[in-house]
């Protein structure tokens, strides 16, 4: 296990997935009933974007810092906000110094009566996931593979929830399990709403995948995919996508706004592009 999240914290694939899993969580409030958000492949929840490491590559700089560089404008910012503000509550005096991963942008948005459940295989990022989360009572941290937890921590009790999955793509043929595992998830959990994360960049079986996912004949099952430069120069990340099943009704109109602005503001060059698309479903 190579990967470390801090490398890449605050870039351009973390904006679009935590703006979206702001959203899933909001619209998961619209009920009172309780839910309970997995995050699979938590990584440790809190990244200093002043440390070493994420200087080192400054990546965030062309995500998280662009971002915010410039106005919002008024049609994107309420699509933002809950996102935004969890970024904001790590950094009280203003600027990102430090970027909430996944598993604290879901808590900041939780109410009292929902729950988290944190998976981290790593064992150094799992004590620092685990120290981050020191004392809340309404976060489970477990030292776990989370292909397995995906597995076997569905449905949860709530009968209400969300599943985030987003593994390091560290290993050949992550797009195929990707999407053998949902299949096995979504069986023991129809109601689920799902949101798994994937890589865009040279040679990435992408048609393959969509093709794979169609043949699990979910039946709603968006694609999202955000290009920020053309693959030409570079065997690295050139864009990032999300599959999410079970959307809510209003997550495809309010991507038709929200992609275009994130595609102006964090294409790198003409090869920028953006696109939200049914694999199955409302299409
Ligand atoms: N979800 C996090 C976020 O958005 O802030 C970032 C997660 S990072 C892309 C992937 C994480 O998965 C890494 O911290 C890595 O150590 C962890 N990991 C790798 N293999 C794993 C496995 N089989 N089960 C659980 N975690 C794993």
């Amino acid at each position: 296990m190579n990967y470390r999240h801090i490398y890449h914290a605050g870039n351009f694939a973390d904006v679009l997935k935590h703006a979206v899993l702001a959203r899933l969580v909001d619209y998961l409030k619209q009920k009172d009933k309780p839910f309970r958000v997995i995050d699979t492949h938590a990584g440790i929840g809190i990244y200093d974007l002043s440390s070493e490491e994420a200087q080192k590559t400054g990546e965030w700089l062309d995500g998280v810092g662009r971002l915010l560089e410039k106005n919002i404008p008024a049609k994107v910012a309420p699509l933002l906000a809950s996102y935004l503000q969890a970024v904001t509550s790590l950094n009280p005096d203003g600027g990102v110094q430090f970027y909430p991963g996944s598993p604290k942008i879901a808590r900041h948005l939780l109410r009292s009566q929902d729950r988290l459940s944190l998976m981290e295989l790593h064992p150094e990022d799992y004590e620092t996931l685990h120290a981050n989360f020191d004392g809340d009572f309404q976060t489970r941290v477990t030292h776990l593979d989370g292909w397995l937890a995906m597995n076997a921590h569905v449905p949860p009790k709530e009968k209400r929830g969300l599943i985030l999955v987003d593994p390091p793509f560290e290993k050949d043929g992550e797009y195929k399990r990707l999407a053998d595992y949902l299949g096995k998830a979504w069986r023991k959990f129809p109601g689920g709403v799902y949101c798994l994360w994937y890589p865009l960049k040279k040679g990435a079986p992408i048609p393959e995948f969509h093709a794979a996912l169609h043949a699990l004949e979910i039946p709603k099952t968006l694609a999202v995919e955000l290009t920020v430069r053309s693959e030409r120069d570079t065997t690295g990340l050139t864009g990032t996508g999300l599959i999410i099943v079970n959307p809510p009704f209003t997550l495809k109109g309010e991507l038709d706004i929200l992609l275009p602005f994130l595609k102006e503001r964090l294409g790198q060059d003409r090869s920028a592009s953006a696109r939200a698309i049914w694999i199955r479903g409302e299409g």
